[in-house]
């Protein structure tokens, strides 16, 4: 098995702000492992309130023996060998994990979803984010969303009305919300739900601090649209903490330290009768793709990182009547490959 990989510095279309941080761009670290005259690609999108970066990510790949990974793979076994090299560090996990995926597939001549028995028919329709700002702002974004069926909007501030209200002004389509945390008043809180569920408002990722397990909870109990843990919700082994807290979850590959158990977290979910949403961080055509293979084994996808940056390098996966279209070829079946991005 042959590895390389190189840094890329991944720009976002507009400076993003959610209710605790502003950015402009993240560094990813791309990877292609060579094997059996197959490549997979694989990707670590390391935003900065994640705790990765590229020496953390650099300093894990040094300890992998990639001599362990022989075909077929027990992806079990790899991410349980990769957690015990180190704790935290899902997204350079994420990336071997999607590497070998995308092998996987092109070693068996499949389609990761084939593999993953996920349904393309079934694909939900992603939304587009549109992060805090200005009113005039807005408008401006809401012109790059004409072409998705649902916006995801990020609320948290003391303007969430004014932003509501901004963006009703100019589209009618359904909205998600992502309060990031930022609410803190129970009754507060279930007031403004109630509002937004008139709104046209369909689901609310993470009201309160994660940690406020029962705040969310007595939200979740009110609620007349499902609520979603999203940073309360990082790996698999979260899951059961987080049943009957929140009506369902918000999974990305990227803290899921890949396809695997991202799978094995939908398929548990499932069984937990919790809701499913798969989201993702800014991303190229890689994750977004492995993302967008598990996507019609989820209620709702939130996979817009390539329409949300300037110099995605790779195709656009195909993007039409607000969903993605996966093709049949092995794989994730990424387009558009340039060689000399993974050094
Ligand atoms: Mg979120």
């Amino acid at each position: 098995m042959k590895i390389s990989c190189k840094e890329f510095d991944l720009e976002l279309k507009h400076a993003f702000s959610i209710a605790k941080f502003t950015r402009t761009s993240t560094p990813l670290l791309l990877l292609k492992v060579d094997y059996q005259g197959k490549t997979g690609y694989g990707e670590a999108s390391m935003v900065p309130y994640m705790g990765e970066s590229y020496e953390t990510a650099h300093a894990f790949l040094k300890k992998v023996d990639w001599s362990r990974f022989q075909f077929p793979f027990d992806f079990a076994a790899i991410i349980e060998y990769l957690d015990s090299l180190a704790t935290g560090n899902p997204a350079i996990k994420a990336a071997i994990d999607i590497a070998l995926n995308d092998l996987n597939g092109q070693l068996q001549n499949k389609p990761c979803y084939e593999i993953y028995g996920a349904d393309p028919a079934k694909m939900p329709v992603t939304s587009f984010t549109i992060g805090i700002d200005a009113p005039e702002v807005l408008r401006k974004k809401l012109e790059d969303a004409k072409d998705f069926k649902v916006i995801k909007v990020k609320l948290g501030r003391d303007n969430d009305k004014e932003i509501i209200e901004t963006i009703r002004s100019v589209t009618n389509v359904p909205l998600y919300v992502d309060a990031n945390q930022g609410w803190n008043d129970r009754a507060k809180a279930i007031d403004l739900i109630y509002w937004l569920h008139h709104q046209g408002v369909v689901l609310i990722e993470q009201p309160m601090d994660k940690n406020d397990l029962e705040g969310n909870a007595w939200l979740t109990e009110r609620s007349p649209i499902p609520l979603l843990a999203d940073e309360a919700m990082q790996r698999l082994k979260d899951l059961d903490g987080l049943k009957g807290a929140y009506h369902g979850i918000n999974i990305k590959l990227m803290k899921s330290t890949g396809m695997y158990e991202g799978h094995q977290t939908i398929l548990k979910a499932r069984k937990l009768g919790m809701k499913v949403l798969i989201g993702c961080m800014s991303e190229t055509s890689i994750a977004t793709l492995a993302g967008v293979h598990l996507a019609p084994l989820c209620d709702w996808a939130d996979l817009d990182g390539p329409f949300l940056t300037v110099n995605n390098p790779f195709e656009q996966p195909t993007f039409e009547n607000g969903k993605y279209i996966l093709n049949d070829l092995p794989g994730l079946g990424l387009k558009g490959i340039r060689e000399d991005l993974f050094g």
